[in-house]
């Protein structure tokens, strides 16, 4: 059976056809680099990605501040994490890269701050 992947790891996009048997891939087609059968072999596994979002903030400019995840996540954690998430506010000022909360979920991954605010 042919899988269809759209690569996120660049801004290319590349599409990807693959035929995979029993868990082992035995036809890529469509990437223009090795990165996206990389990004194909974790999508298989278990699909990752940085979440971005914002969270609230008092005493700054804006009410949110733009926040993201340090590393990958599982893409099942994102609901739960959103979660989580919603209820923070934090108080300004905040730096840039500043770690919001540690160890979101349990993922051993940060919330980091994306702009100073
Ligand atoms: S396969 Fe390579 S070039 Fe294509 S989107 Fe993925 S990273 Fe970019």
């Amino acid at each position: 059976m042919i899988k269809h992947f759209t690569c996120v790891i660049c801004p290319i996009g590349c599409e990807i056809d693959v035929e995979e048997n029993e868990g082992k891939l035995i036809l890529l087609n469509g990437n223009m680099c090795a990165r996206g059968k990389e990004f194909v072999i974790q999508e298989l596994k278990e699909p990752i990605r940085v979440l971005t979002t914002t969270v609230r903030i008092k005493g700054a400019e804006f009410n949110m501040l733009p926040v993201r995840t340090d590393k990958p996540i599982p893409k099942r954690l994102i609901p739960i994490i959103m979660e989580d998430i919603a209820k923070i506010e934090v108080n300004a000022p905040i730096k840039m890269y500043k770690v919001i909360v540690k160890n979101i979920a349990g993922t051993r991954v940060n919330i980091i701050a994306t702009r100073s605010m």
